[in-house]
């Protein structure tokens, strides 16, 4: 007993509020979400990221790396001085080239045959060039030492670096073999550069670079504050638009100016806000048409029941006749009801077809031989205008439902005409059947809703309508075959009401 009464407390508490909350048993098996920061700090701290990488980028190049940078780049500048010297080998105008680019780049450029005379040279660096001084006593040691690491090196060059303590002399000897054209001798070519302390350059570029680093950050604040505003502002403003959807208001219009993933989002959003609303005006009138085709035959049940309690029930022919027309509001009652039940199972997807092959002419004289009554009594006029027979597959008393519901239609509001046509055509893999009928027709406004749920005409009158099921059962049982299926209407002249179902021949 208890623990009902808890229960029923726990329920209560689960649907306080505007919007209906989720049983707190369910709420409590999903996981916690971990509190979300909003969009614009997440736009500020990736740009921020993006910021500092960049910052981290330059300081790593411009200022940990220039050193290697700088040497990497004067070995580049050397080598390709070599070149130039190569070129000029075994020329008239070795010396005057060798002379010229150690003059131009500021080298010690010496050229040694292969066993390490001097052939050429020029030396820019004066007294502090190591190799000249090495080159001037031929055969020294530091040169054979160099000319035995070249011929090691596997790419043909060797750089040496030269930190000269006694004349605090920093530089690098680029070596490397050159041959003569023409007499085909192999030489060495040894470069000297003096290297130049960047410690000043290094100094301003880092002074440079700490104004640099602090208007980047000043900047990158600034402008992804700007940047992450006008992103998530659009984003805001259709959250409040939802909230208010949310909270019942469908007049609301969801306005995604600003880029085209928010303004998608705005359309999406405002057509999911047209259905909802078109599916909770349909639940309204179906309420309304459901409760007021229920309260009249229950009016008439009650007041026909009491008229043979108090006057009629001595009276076997009135009382005969009541009682008739309380068997036919309970006849229209237990209609209501089926078709709603069975809306349901179909809608659910719990209805299983039972198919089979049968024939279409044999089915549809069938379903004639059932209205020879109707014909005979009300002068309707149904005409069934058969083509060669075809077998189809399907669950005979569905299809045998939707045509029904066709031809009950073209009955109801055919109007003064009574002339009903059941045409079948044969078409190539298919046959398709039309129930045609001259009434008023279908407005085409309404022409795309006759097949939803709950749809009535609310300009026909209630003796003949029904509950503004029967078509939607039979788009659903339609659906289901995976038949297709359809209507045309012209106002006035009346509509046409069709399906297509996939043959076998006939054995
Ligand atoms: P109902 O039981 O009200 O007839 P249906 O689902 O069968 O429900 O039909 C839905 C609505 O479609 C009807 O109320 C009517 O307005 C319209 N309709 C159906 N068939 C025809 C027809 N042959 N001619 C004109 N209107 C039709």
């Amino acid at each position: 007993m208890k623990r009902s009464s808890d229960n029923n407390v726990r329920d209560e508490q689960a649907s306080i509020g505007d919007i209906p909350l989720a049983p707190l048993g369910e709420a409590k098996k999903k996981k916690r979400r971990k509190p979300r920061l909003a969009l614009r700090y997440y736009v500020w701290l990736y740009f921020m990221i993006f910021a500092v990488v960049i910052l981290v980028l330059i300081w790593l190049f411009q200022y940990v790396f220039l050193d290697k940078y700088y040497e990497s780049a004067k070995i580049r500048d050397i080598a390709s001085v070599a070149n130039k010297v190569r070129d000029a080998y075994g020329t008239s105008t070795q010396n005057e080239t060798c002379g010229k680019l150690a003059y131009e780049n500021n080298l010690c450029i010496v050229l040694t045959d292969e066993s390490g005379n001097r052939v050429t040279g020029s030396n820019n660096l004066g007294s502090y060039s190591t190799l000249y001084k090495d080159i001037m006593e031929n055969h020294s040691r530091h040169v054979f030492e160099l000319k035995a690491k070249l011929n090691k090196s596997s790419d043909g060059n060797y750089t040496e670096m030269i930190d000269d303590e006694q004349t605090s002399f920093k530089g690098l000897i680029y070596c490397t073999t050159v041959l003569e054209p023409s007499a085909q001798k192999q030489a060495y070519l040894f470069i000297e550069s003096s290297i130049e302390p960047i410690d000043s350059t290094v100094s301003i570029i880092r002074e440079q670079l700490i104004y640099i680093t602090v208007i980047l950050i000043e900047l990158a604040f600034l402008v992804t504050l700007f940047i992450s505003k006008r992103l998530s502002r659009p984003i805001t403003s259709i959250t409040n638009t939802a909230k208010q959807f949310a909270a019942g208001d469908y007049s609301v219009e969801f306005k995604g100016e600003g880029y085209k993933e928010v303004e998608e989002l705005s359309t999406v959003l405002n057509n999911a806000e047209n259905e909802i609303k078109k599916v909770s005006d349909l639940r309204k009138d179906l309420i309304a048409n459901i409760s007021h085709d229920l309260r009249t035959p229950l009016t008439m049940v009650k007041a026909y029941a009491e008229m043979i309690r108090d006057l009629s029930g001595d009276n076997p022919k009135k009382r005969n006749e009541h009682v008739q027309i309380i068997i036919d509001e309970a006849d229209r009652l237990t209609a209501l009801v089926n078709n709603l039940l069975e809306l349901s199972k179909l809608e659910s997807g719990n209805m299983e077809l039972e198919m089979s092959d049968f024939s279409i002419v044999d089915k549809l004289n069938d379903c004639m031989t059932r209205y020879t009554l109707l014909i005979e009594q009300n002068g309707y006029d149904i005409k069934y205008e058969p083509d060669e027979d075809r077998i189809i597959t399907a669950d005979i008393n569905k299809l045998d439902q939707v045509i029904y519901n066709f031809i009950n239609n073209a009955i109801n509001y055919t109007g003064e005409h009574k002339v009903i046509r059941v045409r079948q055509i044969n078409k190539p893999g298919c046959v398709r059947v039309e129930v045609i009928d001259n009434g008023n027709g279908i407005s085409k406004e309404l022409l795309p809703l006759v097949f939803d749920r709950y749809y009535r005409d609310a300009k026909v009158k209630r003796a003949v309508v029904g509950t503004g099921l029967g078509l939607s059962i039979c788009k659903e049982i339609l659906k289901k075959h995976g038949f297709a299926f359809g209507v045309s209407s012209v106002e006035g002249e009346g509509s046409t009401f069709w399906f297509e179902a996939p043959t076998r021949d006939k054995q």
